[in-house]
């Protein structure tokens, strides 16, 4: 038999509200996600089988551990410990992507880049050009909203080092995959926080119907790419992907990435057609 998950969470405990239930299917290996995020009926369905998916040993054992033992500004708190599911709008006009949630971050609070220095920057640049209703992210209960946008990660359980393996990218592509195939009908515009999120994110834009050119441009810091939407959509218009600095610590401090950058690319996908 093996392992469950934590606890499903209570309404009212300051966590997302948690879309899984003790039915939820739950994957234990590269297989069972490929065929649940295949077989979801819909994007509610998909992030509850996202958000307690045991397909990766690795990650399992160390986003559990992480949240056993905590850090110690946090220790006080229970850590969510768990897959950290996409989260925004069901209908976004654009879809940010990370790489993965941070340990004592997104694995704390559940929720993608909230409660962390990165989420900081990213949330109070998206509150400064409209695509979020709070200059703040720091609980799941604290009343943030995205509007008209919607946040995913190229992996959804925090990694140690913050480096998922290829094994681990791979094994969770389908998820990411069909989320970008879920919110395909109304998204113009991609956002990829970060080299790696840039890197892990093709393969997903494949994988949905989109037109992926060869060979894969490059990374940089407001780096355009024009996609030729998917077959099955009724609009022809590109749908941009934009390539964004990573506002970690390590970019913020020493200046790689400021406040200007930030808003520069958020404001190119919030006005792009
Ligand atoms: S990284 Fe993805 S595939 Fe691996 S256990 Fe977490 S949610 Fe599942």
């Amino acid at each position: 038999m093996p392992p469950a998950n934590p606890p499903f969470v209570p309404p009212g405990s300051g966590w997302p509200e948690d879309p899984a239930v003790p039915a939820t299917p739950v994957a234990h290996g590269a297989g069972d996600v490929a065929e649940l995020a295949a077989g979801a009926p819909d994007l509610h369905e998909l992030c509850a089988r996202q958000s307690v998916c045991r397909a990766c040993d690795r990650l399992v054992e160390w986003r559990e551990k992480v949240a056993v033992q905590r850090r110690r500004a946090f220790a006080d708190e229970r850590y969510w410990g768990r897959p950290v599911a996409g989260w925004g709008d069901e209908r976004p006009r654009i879809l940010i992507v990370g790489l993965a949630p941070a340990a004592h971050g997104g694995n704390r609070t559940g929720r993608i880049f909230t409660g962390d220095r990165s989420g900081d920057w990213l949330f109070a640049s998206l509150h400064r050009v409209g695509l979020a209703a709070r200059p703040t992210s720091v609980h799941a209960g604290d009343g943030q909203r995205l509007i008209g946008a919607r946040m995913s990660a190229t992996v959804r359980c925090a990694p140690p080092d913050n480096k998922p393996t290829p094994l681990e990218r791979t094994t969770c592509l389908p998820w990411l995959a069909r989320e970008v195939a879920e919110v395909a009908p109304t998204v113009r515009c991609v956002v990829c926080l970060g080299g790696f999120a840039w890197q892990g994110v093709w393969p997903a834009l494949k994988q949905a119907g989109y037109g992926v050119p060869r060979p894969r441009p490059k990374f940089g810091h407001g780096a355009e790419v024009e996609l030729a939407p998917p077959p099955s959509e009724p609009r022809r218009d590109p749908v941009l992907l934009l390539g964004c600095y990573h506002p970690s610590q390590q970019n913020t401090f020493t200046g790689r990435v400021t406040e200007d950058m930030l808003d520069a690319v958020f404001v190119r996908a919030r006005d792009y057609r």
